[in-house]
Parts: structure tokens; sequence; C-alpha cells
């Protein structure tokens, strides 16, 4: 049985008292690891060890610690040794992520590479952040300058943890604060070594601290905590909420990355070719349990029939099989994470939904595993929870459409706003969508569901605000403060 506690100041620790989580292995169930239990004094601890680092003990001169006097250039190159040593130890943290949360080996080496291009793409951002001189009255210069916020909060979900700390602690630490990351209580193991190999990698005691532990308490307490000046949530809308309130107590701004109910629109001159391998892997990735998944196909009514049926010819062949086995699908993360997936279905069911197509199971799969198949649903009304709601499971609606402004209007018609995707060769009208369409991201004959380490990334209505990913994170990471110099 493998044994993991927090990392705070570089070293292993267990909860103040002493209390731990069994870690289950999504693919049999059972119980292979435990983790540390943390709460409020293991926040605490976490939170002092990271302004330790940022600005050393005296209180109120700030950036005289160790991590608050490496330079932007220091700061690229420990994030670009720690990129190379995730490269080194690919296949390490690959298969720890696979047990950890049933993803296919495929998607773990996926999210392994994701994780180590981060760190890469922040090493060489870090020493690129420039401020600006403004024109202002005679006699004067005035410039900004962008400091970091201090000591930043990272709550993580538990379906990406690996391109999620990339994304959000790279960009925090080559910005120069010092971070304490809570994982989400399924999916602790491959950050917990990722932090082991930062300290490696030369990143000083107390820069990057985790502790993990469950939501309503390790994560309830870091965003309470009066010491963290900035936080990055990703996970659902309603802990989303949970956190903002938490931390506006305190005055603490917050980036929101939420869910989404993400839509691919095919006009009638799509190239179906094209589209279709990519509209099945934009559900399938990860079991469907993606923020940005492309849950819904909106189709021009003259392509439906034809869609409908080139896309149940490829989910029925769609398997679902153990992480390690490595087909198109693993098992969800947790129990109840499949009851949700089957509660979606069986309303879809009883409301008398056509289901085009359901993929295979494999023989023999352990009786304890959380496993689904991929499941293709037709005609979706637009108001069903199907259409609405984030199942984070591998179900995809299709739904008709008769004209440009009924796409739109259907593509908009969610609580939601992160990504879509516009399949058309008309040129006019795929800039038309782009502008239209109330989404982060929109990408026009290509849907890249999480990928691109460049491209900013974040949601517009209940998908949350703020911008990971790309340059622009650097921007969120930072606080920006005028200098005015009056010289005659
Ligand atoms: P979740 O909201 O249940 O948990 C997310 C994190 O918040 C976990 O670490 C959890 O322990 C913590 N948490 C729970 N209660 C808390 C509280 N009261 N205070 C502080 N922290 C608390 O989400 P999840 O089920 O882990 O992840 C799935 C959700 O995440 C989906 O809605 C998905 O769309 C979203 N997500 C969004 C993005 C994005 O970038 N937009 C990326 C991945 C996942």
């Amino acid at each position: 049985m493998l044994t993991r506690l927090h990392f705070i100041d570089n070293e292993s620790t267990a909860a103040a008292d002493g209390r731990v989580l069994e870690v289950l292995d999504p693919s049999t169930g059972e119980s292979f690891a435990t983790i540390a239990r943390g709460g409020a004094d293991d926040i605490d601890r976490a939170v002092r060890a990271a302004r330790r680092a940022l600005d050393g003990a005296v209180t109120g001169l700030p950036f005289r610690g160790p991590w608050g006097q490496t330079d932007a250039a220091g700061r690229g190159r420990i994030l670009a040794a720690l990129a190379g040593l995730v490269a080194g130890h690919h296949q390490e943290l690959a298969e720890l992520e696979s047990r950890d949360t049933g993803k296919p080996m495929k998607q773990a080496r996926a999210d392994a590479t994701a994780l180590s291009r981060y760190f890469e793409f922040y090493a060489g951002a870090a020493d690129k952040l420039h401020g600006q001189t403004l024109p202002y009255q005679t006699g004067y210069t005035v410039l900004t300058v962008r400091e970091p916020h201090g000591v930043t909060g990272h709550i993580i979900p538990w379906n990406y943890p690996m391109q999620i700390i990339g994304r959000s602690v790279g960009a925090a630490l080559a910005a120069g604060n010092a971070c304490v990351v809570k994982p989400a209580e399924d999916a602790c193991l491959s950050l917990l070594r990722v932090a082991e190999l930062a300290a490696e990698a030369g990143l000083p005691a107390g820069a990057l601290n985790i502790v993990t532990g469950l939501g309503n308490e390790a994560g309830q307490a870091l965003a309470e905590h009066p010491g963290i000046d900035h936080i990055s949530f990703t996970g659902s809308g309603p802990t989303g909420e949970r956190v903002s309130r938490a931390a506006a107590a305190h005055c603490c701004p917050v980036t929101l990355e939420l869910g989404g109910k993400s839509a691919q629109v095919v006009f009638e001159d799509a190239d179906l070719d094209a589209a279709i391998p990519v509209i099945v892997n934009a559900i399938v990735q990860n079991c469907g349990q993606t923020c940005s998944a492309g849950s819904r196909v909106l189709v021009a009514r003259a392509r439906q029939a034809e869609l409908a049926e080139r896309l149940a010819a490829a989910f029925g062949s769609l398997r679902t099989d153990t992480a390690t086995n490595d087909a198109d699908l693993g098992p969800l993360i947790n129990a109840r994470q499949r009851e949700r997936v089957s509660g979606f279905l069986a309303q879809a069911e009883r409301d008398g939904l056509p289901i085009l197509a359901r993929g295979q199971m494999a023989a023999d799969l352990p009786a304890g595993g959380f496993y689904q198949q991929a499941i293709l649903l037709d005609a979706v009304p637009r108001d069903h929870p199907v259409a609405q709601q984030e199942v984070f499971g591998p179900v995809l609606g299709i739904s008709a459409f008769d004209s440009e402004d009924e796409a739109i209007a259907l593509a908009n018609g969610t609580p939601y706003g992160l990504v879509s995707g516009v399949w058309t060769e008309n040129g006019a009208r795929q800039m038309r969508l782009a502008r239209a369409l109330r989404t982060g991201q929109v990408f026009v004959n290509n849907y890249g569901a999480g990928g691109g380490v460049e491209l900013p990334f974040g949601g517009m209505k209940h998908s949350g605000y703020g911008r990971e990913k790309g340059f622009e994170a650097l921007y969120g990471f930072t606080t920006l403060k005028t200098i005015a110099l009056r010289h005659g």
C-alpha cells in the first residue's frame, strides 16, 4: 500500500492530526494508497512556508525570502529544469496518474507531456513579462510594473491534475508567486511527485506546497485563509461559488475555471470526413470528464441523418476497458460520478430520447470498477437536462437546426460559455459564428478540447472568469503597480 503525505517546505509531512484518506483505483474500486487528510492547521503551515519563501522571516518587508530574491531569469531556469525532470519521469508520472484516475495510459502520457510543455513554456516566458511607460505631464516619467500577488492558492479538480497544475502553478511561479496547492481528493499522487521534482529542480523550500484532503476541509480552509493573496479555482460551479464567497471575506481575487456544455456546430457544407473523428474524440477523451468536452452536436437539418448514421457507426465501435488496457475509454473517476452519468441517461430514456448507439464494454471487467460505455443520443430538445447541464461522462447529444441564427441561439442557449466548434467551408460564416458565439475559445474546422499550452483559456457566463494558459495567464498571476516619478 502506497502512503503519501503533504508536501510542505520541500518535505513530506503528515497531517497535523495524523488523519488519512484511502485512495481507490477506479479500474477495480479497490484501495491501493493512502494520502494525508489535511485541515486548517496544515493549510496554515503551508501558507506560512510559502510566505517565508517569498518574503523571508520579517513581516512587512516583501520579497526578502529565497524565492522572492530569485530574479525572473532564475525562476525561468528552475522551471526549465523542472520541465526536463518531468520529461525524464514521463512514464512514472503517467502510470501514477492512470492508476489514480482510471485514465487510459495514452491519455495519462499525453497529460505528462503537456505538464512538461507547460513548465517549458512558462520557463521561457518568465523574463518576458514587461511593464509599460505611459505619457503623462511634462516633467514626469510614469511606468507600470507587474508584481506577483504573493502567496497564491490553487484548487485543482481530479480530471486533469497534471495539466491543471502545469498551467496554473507554472504561470504563478514564473510570475514570482509562492504557491499552496489543494488537489482533488481523488487525484493527488502525480502532483505530490511533481512537487518533489520541483524541489530537485532547485525550487526553494516553501515556494510550492501541496496539502491533500477533502474539499470542505482543506479546500475551504485554503479559500478562507487570510494569508492567501489570489486563488485559482478549477472545478464545478457550486464549489466555485463557495470558494469565491470565502475569498471575498478577505478581499482575495479569484480566477474561476468552471464547467461547460460546449457545442460543435456542423453546417450543411461541413467536411464530415474531417469533422467526425474530431467530434468523437472531443467527447470520448478522458471518458467525457473534460470541462471543454464537445458534449453537444448541432447540425443543419439537411445533414442530420448522414451525421447521425456516421457518428453511430463510430460510437458503436468505441471500447471501454481498464486503464492499463488502454482502450478508447477507461472507467469514470468514482461511484458518485457513475451515478451522476446514469441519472442523466435514465432521464433521457424516460423522456424517450432515441439512443442511436452504445459503445462496447470489454469482457471480464473488474466488478468494482466505475465503468460506463459511450452513448449517442439523437433529437435532444434544447431545454432537456442533457442539453443544458454538464453530464461529465461519454454522452453526446445531437440536435438539428434550420438556419444560421437558430444555430447561434442554440449554441449560446445554455448557462455555460467555455468552448465551441464550428464546421463550415464558408469563410464569412466562419467569422460570423466566431464573433457571435459567447465562449472563451472558438475552434473553426477543428476542436481543441483542453489543448494548446499557448492558447489563453477560460470561460464566459457560468463557465467562469479570468484566463489561464498562454502568456495571458501571467497577467492574471500578477498585479499592476503604477510608479510616477517627477523629475522636472
Ligand atoms: P469540484 O468542484 O467538486 O472540486 C474541485 C476542487 O474543489 C477539488 O479539489 C475539491 O476538493 C475542492 N473543493 C470542494 N469543495 C470545496 C470547498 N467547499 N472549498 C474549497 N474547495 C473545495 O469539481 P470536480 O468534481 O473535482 O471537477 C469537475 C468539475 O471541474 C467539472 O464541473 C469540470 O467542468 C470542472 N473543470 C473545469 C476546468 C476548466 O478549466 N474550466 C477544467 C477541469 C475541470
